[in-house]
């Protein structure tokens, strides 16, 4: 007899840690958490605070009002219809991810790397193989068609479903894809027949505001999961929707309700009833997102100037607040110093400077690589949203705690 194997997610376990090491009263850099640092808009907040007394379990896909809100939301922010039915809301898009898994069986996940922390450890809880396709730094980060090509030619055959990640803007790396480079990945994709998973949660929060969603291109076998974590500063509402393709196979929604009603039952009420406000895009709700994607914009040219500045490798951020670091331009001088993999070089950075990093192999980067992710969040967003256009010229005092954090980071690489 045995227990399930199931490590704690490395974000939460590296927030838990640091937070430990500052209530000790030592100095912390919290590079490690992708947390929003922007409040929910005020009428959001309040609205939520109208509904406490919503004490009902909603329908399994959630309140039909907000599906619709949501389809008409996306569609006018994406570009391609939607209909209400195509909409399911969950308690977050983590739970979403962890039922479209389970729903394809058998499958196999080709996941490109570096990607997010959950997607492999929940196609493996869903029991299928992980096909893990590398990319490189030259490259930024970015999949290409004939690495494509060549994975799904290596595992043509299989009676299985197909099934890849695609997450941009991205975490770990902020970066994002084309409208052309989509397309080109959209021709492998259809040829093989691959239902994609479209993360497209940083979407709102490309910092050009020019986010190119997958369903517009391949909508047939495109699933696409957004919430209110990330552009909403809502993370820990736990509201997330899927986005179904138009025909989507009966059976596939029929699974998923089926799984969300055995697992989540629904999202909370309140927080759906809230959402109703948040998916309201007016001229106001335009304000607040074009306000974030500025401010993050700033704040992430900022920090990303003062890495290159202590000669430390990563591409300028464009969507999201994540930067993936690469520190082969030390690695002999740090394999001198006996680091030679990722997460020593995190253990080492956080116990000398209190610099919090999380190790490229939490992402699926091989442990000698010596990455780490950087997520650039640790500023007062309700202050940089109070400078309004006046934030490239202060972006740099906003930012001040995490540049000292660079600054520690630079003489510690010395
Ligand atoms: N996908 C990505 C790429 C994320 O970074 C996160 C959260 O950090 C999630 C999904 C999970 O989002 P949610 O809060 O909706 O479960």
């Amino acid at each position: 007899m045995a227990f399930l194997k199931v490590a704690k997610s490395g974000t939460l376990s590296l927030n838990e840690k640091s937070r430990a090491l500052a209530d000790a009263g030592r100095q912390v850099y919290r590079f490690g958490f992708g947390e929003s640092p922007f409040p929910p808009p005020r009428r959001v907040q309040e609205a939520l605070r109208r509904a406490a007394h919503r004490q009902d379990y909603t329908d399994v896909a959630g309140l039909p009002a907000l599906r619709e809100k949501i389809a008409a939301f996306h569609h006018e922010v994406d570009g391609y219809p939607i209909q209400p039915s195509q909409v399911l809301i969950a308690p977050g898009t983590k739970p979403l991810l962890h039922n479209i898994m389970r729903a394809f069986q058998p499958g196999e996940v080709t996941i490109p790397g570096p990607s997010w922390v959950s997607y492999a450890p929940l196609a493996r809880l869903a029991g299928h193989k992980v096909i893990g396709i590398p990319t490189a730094f030259e490259g930024r980060w970015r999949v290409k068609p004939e690495d494509l090509e060549r994975a799904f030619l290596r595992h043509r055959g299989m009676d299985c479903h197909k099934l890849m990640v695609l997450n941009y803007p991205g975490n770990p790396d902020g970066l994002t894809y084309s409208y052309e480079e989509l397309a080109a990945l959209t021709a492998v994709l259809r040829r093989h027949g691959v239902w994609v998973i479209a993360d497209e949660i940083y979407g709102l929060l490309d910092h050009r505001g020019q986010h190119v969603s997958m369903a517009r291109l391949y909508p047939e076998r495109t699933l696409v999961t957004t919430g209110l974590s990330k552009w909403c500063g809502a993370g820990g509402w736990r509201l997330g929707a899927l986005i179904l393709p138009p025909d989507a196979p009966k059976a596939l929604h029929d699974a998923l309700v089926g799984l969300g009603s055995e697992t989540y039952s629904c999202a909370p009420a309140p927080i759906q009833v809230a959402a109703l406000e948040a998916y309201e895009l007016d001229s106001e709700l335009h304000g607040y997102l074009a306000a974030q994607r500025r401010i993050l914009r700033a704040i992430g040219s900022a920090v990303h100037l003062a890495l290159a500045k202590a000669g430390i490798r990563a591409h300028a951020p464009q969507g999201g607040f994540y930067l993936l670091l690469d520190f082969s331009p030390f690695s002999d001088r740090l394999v001198a110093r006996g680091i030679c993999s990722d997460s020593q070089l995190c253990d080492r950075l956080l116990a000398d400077t209190g610099v919090a990093l999380l190790p490229g192999g939490a992402f699926g980067m091989p442990s000698g690589s010596l990455t780490a992710r950087l997520a650039y969040v640790d500023f007062d967003g309700e202050a940089a949203q109070r400078d309004g256009e006046r934030i490239e010229a202060t972006a740099t005092e906003h930012a001040a705690k995490m540049l000292e954090g660079i600054a520690a980071l630079r003489k510690w690489l010395r």
